[in-house]
C-alpha cells in the first residue's frame, strides 16, 4: 500500500495526493474521458480508493461515511421482497436503516446474535450480513463457514469488517461476497474526518455500488479523502501499538476485583469491560487521565463508552474501551490506578 502511489510517479510529481477541489472538468465535445463531473469521479477519491484497494486486494468505492457505505451495499444486494439477517448485537444503525427506511421498500429482516449464525437456518434470506467481532458485543461467527451455508442457499454474505480493518482480516478471502467498512474508526485512525468503502470481487455488484453512488450523490469529498489517505499510511504501525496495549491491558487488568467481566476476542484493540453499575462505569471513564470520554473508536486516543446510553442491549455497566497509541507502560499504569480508586 505504501508504495503502490509512488511507484507510479514520474519526477517532479508529488508523494501525497493533490486535494483536487473541482465540481467541474473541462469537457468539449464528445466526452472522452473519465473525469466529467465531481459527483461520478475525483482524483483525491481515486488516491484513496487505490490505497485501500492494495490492502482489500479488491476493487474498492469510497462514501461518505459507514453508513453511506453500508447503504450502497443493502441497495446493490436486495430488492423488494428480499429479508435480510442482521446481527442483534452489531452497529445498530444498520438495524434503524433496516426498521425505518428499507421496510418502507418491502425489504425485511431478522435480528439474531453473532454467536447464533453457526445454526442459523439461512433458507429465507437474500443477505446474509455478519459483523465479527460485533460491535459492541465483540461476540465472533466464522466467515467461511457462513460463507459456504450461504453459498448453498444463494443468499449474498456481506461483511461489516470495521472493528478489525483489512489488515486484521480480509473477509473477500473467506467467501464473503462483498465488505462495508467505516474506515471513520482505525483505518482514518485520527478522528478527524468521516469515511466509508464498499469492495467487492463480483463485477456486477460492483458496478451496482459505483451506479448507486453517482446517482445517489454520495461520493466523499476530497479533503476528507486527503486524511483518510494520509491516516492509511500510518495504519500498520498504529495497530500494531494499538493490538500490542490492548493485549498488554488485557492481560494486567483481566480478573480485576473492579470489573464484572472483561471481554476481549484476542485481536483487534476493543475491550469490552462490565462495572457493577452505571455509576462505576461513568467514573471510570470520566476519571481516567488517559481515556477520552467519547463515542467511537480506533482513533489514537484511547477512548471509552458506555454503550447503554445508545439504547444498545448490553448492561448499564458495560464499557466499549477502544485503546489507542499511547507508551504501553504508561497507559496500562493509569488504568490499574483508575480500576483499584473505584
Ligand atoms: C461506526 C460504525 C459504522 C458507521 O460508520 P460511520 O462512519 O459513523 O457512518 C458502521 N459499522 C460499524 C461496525 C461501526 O462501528
Amino acid at each position: 500500500m505504501l508504495h503502490a502511489r509512488s511507484a507510479g510517479l514520474e519526477n517532479g510529481q508529488p508523494i501525497s495526493p493533490p486535494i483536487v477541489t473541482t465540481a467541474k472538468y473541462a469537457l468539449a465535445g464528445t466526452p472522452n474521458t473519465p473525469y466529467t463531473y465531481g459527483r461520478d469521479i475525483n482524483p483525491t477519491v481515486e488516491a484513496a480508493e487505490a490505497a485501500i484497494a492494495a490492502l482489500e486486494d479488491a476493487p474498492v468505492v469510497a462514501f461518505p461515511s459507514g453508513m453511506a457505505a453500508i447503504t450502497a451495499a443493502m441497495m446493490a444486494c436486495a430488492e423488494a421482497g428480499d429479508r435480510v439477517l442482521v446481527p442483534s448485537d452489531g452497529y445498530y444503525v444498520t438495524r434503524v436503516l433496516l426498521e425505518e427506511i428499507l421496510a418502507g421498500h418491502e425489504i425485511t429482516f431478522d435480528a439474531i446474535p453473532t454467536t447464533a449464525y453457526a445454526s442459523h437456518d439461512f433458507s429465507p434470506y437474500a443477505i446474509i450480513w455478519c459483523e465479527t467481532p460485533s460491535n459492541p458485543g465483540l461476540d465472533l461467527c466464522s466467515i467461511r463457514s457462513i460463507a459456504e451455508a450461504a453459498k448453498a442457499t444463494g443468499a449474498k454474505v456481506i461483511v461489516d469488517n470495521t472493528t478489525l480493518t483489512p489488515l486484521l482480516q480480509r473477509p473477500l478471502d473467506l467467501g464473503a461476497d462483498m465488505v462495508v467498512s467505516s474506515d471513520t474508526k482505525a483505518m482514518a485512525g485520527h478522528s478527524d474526518c468521516l469515511f466509508g468503502h464498499v469492495t467487492t470481487r463480483d463485477e456486477a455488484l460492483l458496478a451496482k455500488v459505483v451506479r448507486w453512488r453517482k446517482v445517489s450523490g454520495s461520493i466523499p469529498d476530497p479533503f476528507a479523502a486527503f486524511l483518510l489517505h494520509r491516516g492509511l499510511m500510518t495504519l500498520d504501525v498504529r495497530l500494531e501499538r494499538m493490538c500490542a496495549n490492548a493485549a498488554a491491558l488485557v492481560d494486567r487488568i483481566d480478573g480485576h476485583s473492579a470489573l464484572k467481566t472483561l471481554k476481549f476476542p484476542g485481536i483487534g484493540f476493543v475491550i469490552g469491560l462490565t462495572f457493577e453499575s452505571e455509576a462505576k462505569a461513568e467514573s471510570f471513564i470520566n476519571n481516567c487521565p488517559v481515556i477520552f470520554p467519547s463515542t467511537s473508536f480506533g482513533g489514537v486516543h484511547t477512548s471509552a463508552e458506555r454503550r447503554a446510553r445508545w439504547g444498545d442491549d448490553v448492561p448499564d455497566g458495560f464499557v466499549r474501551l477502544s485503546v489507542g497509541c499511547e507508551p504501553t507502560d504508561a497507559l496500562v499504569d493509569a488504568i490499574e490506578a483508575s480500576l483499584a480508586s473505584l
